[in-house]
């Protein structure tokens, strides 16, 4: 059936309304309305074919929250009216040894986006979030158990969340821990309050003077503004971990040398253009290490969600009309956004 959307038809043009067809409920799917969906840097990086291999219509957006409308016969987990979330996967083998140890993002022969990824489905890629209703597997749809008024506040739990999530779990992270998170975006602002939540003294790093005050009220229990490099260099030696999250391509040097021995710089941000290469003595000298994280598995991504309606955390959010897309692309490159745009699907008319 159709339904009505958001996207590009080429990396230059804005996104415009669409009108997308999405495939009728198999057995095993559910088919969601869509009630929002965040505004990812990926979105941004993909629509405008800044990675390579963007497919086009592009129809971004994979922080999806809404509600079962139909479930097909062998549906077992959902019923009508729940309330459920679509993170950045919708499928993948599910016989490889990743997806056999729950990491279906890692899955050695690829997992597929909620957008573009391929699929039998017209128009032989799929088409994300920035919609009305998507049909996806049960296997990949989450449970969602926070309190319906704050539906639209949840939905960047399911990238930004789990993102942030998975690796702050990965390298456990715990009381007692000195955090750094690099970067008060979409991902580092729910770093920064995933951190807190888990015990560690949390260290806010921005290019941002501006959200000092909002990186203390997120839960850091210190903010850093990175070209005060007296203010770096007092924190030289001190970090047990330090997840990075910065869009743009910047010097990982100043973040490794603030690390102890033998501890981890997680970068999660994929900028367009590479690193500058980081030398390779403060990584020798203290056994320190850079890795790199992809989002969550599935079931990671469920234990995060039900760890957030635990804690009470969601994602603080600007609600914007669909129309307001291209603007909001804008200000995310500014570095301006508090801390996540989310698109009222309401807002694309009637389906
Ligand atoms: P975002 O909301 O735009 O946040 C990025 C933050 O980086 C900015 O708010 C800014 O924070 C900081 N920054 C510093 N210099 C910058 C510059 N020159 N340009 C842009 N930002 C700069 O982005 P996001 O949605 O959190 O995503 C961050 C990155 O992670 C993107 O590259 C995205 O594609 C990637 N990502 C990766 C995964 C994964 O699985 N690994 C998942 C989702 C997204 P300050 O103002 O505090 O400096
Ligand atoms: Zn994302
Ligand atoms: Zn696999």
């Amino acid at each position: 059936m159709s339904t009505r959307a958001y996207g590009a038809h080429a990396a230059t043009q804005p996104l415009q309304a669409l009108s997308i067809v999405r495939r009728e409920p198999g057995p095993r799917d559910v088919q969601i309305d869509i009630a929002y969906c965040g505004v990812c840097h990926s979105d941004l990086h993909t629509v405008r074919s800044e990675w390579p291999g963007t497919r086009y219509p592009c129809v971004p957006g994979h922080e999806i929250v809404g509600r079962v409308s139909a479930a097909g016969a062998a549906v077992d987990r959902f019923r009508l009216g729940d309330i459920v979330g679509v993170g950045c996967m919708v499928d993948s083998c599910r016989r490889c040894d990743a997806c056999g140890d729950g990491l279906q993002q890692y899955c050695v022969n690829g997992f597929v986006g909620t957008y573009n990824g391929r699929t039998p489905d017209a128009p032989g890629h799929t088409l994300g979030g920035y919609s009305q209703r998507i049909v996806v597997d049960e296997s990949f749809v989450l449970a969602i158990r926070h309190p319906v008024e704050q539906l639209a506040s949840v939905a960047p739990l399911l990238c930004a969340g789990i993102t942030t999530y998975s690796p702050l779990r990965h390298w456990n992270v715990r009381p007692g821990q000195k955090v750094g998170i690099v970067g008060i975006g979409g991902l580092g602002h729910m770093g920064i309050k995933l951190a807190h939540a888990m015990g560690a003294h949390t260290v806010a790093f921005t290019t941002s003077e501006a959200k000092r005050d909002d990186a203390r009220r997120l839960g850091a229990d210190e903010v850093v503004v990175v070209k005060n490099t007296a203010q770096m260099r007092a924190q030289g030696g001190s970090f047990d971990f330090i997840l990075d999250t910065v869009a743009a391509s910047h010097d990982l040097d100043a973040f490794t040398r603030l690390l102890k021995r033998d501890a981890t710089l997680c970068l999660v941000g994929m900028p367009d253009r590479p690193h500058p290469t980081p030398a390779i003595a403060p990584l020798i000298m203290g056994r320190r290490t850079i890795a790199g994280s992809l989002i969550g598995g599935i079931a990671e991504t469920q234990e995060m969600l039900d760890f957030c309606a635990d804690k009470g955390i969601v994602c603080d959010i600007e609600l914007i009309a669909a129309a307001e897309i291209d603007g909001a692309y804008e200000r995310m490159l500014r570095g301006d956004v508090r801390y996540r745009f989310v698109i009222d699907t309401s807002t694309m008319g009637a389906a």
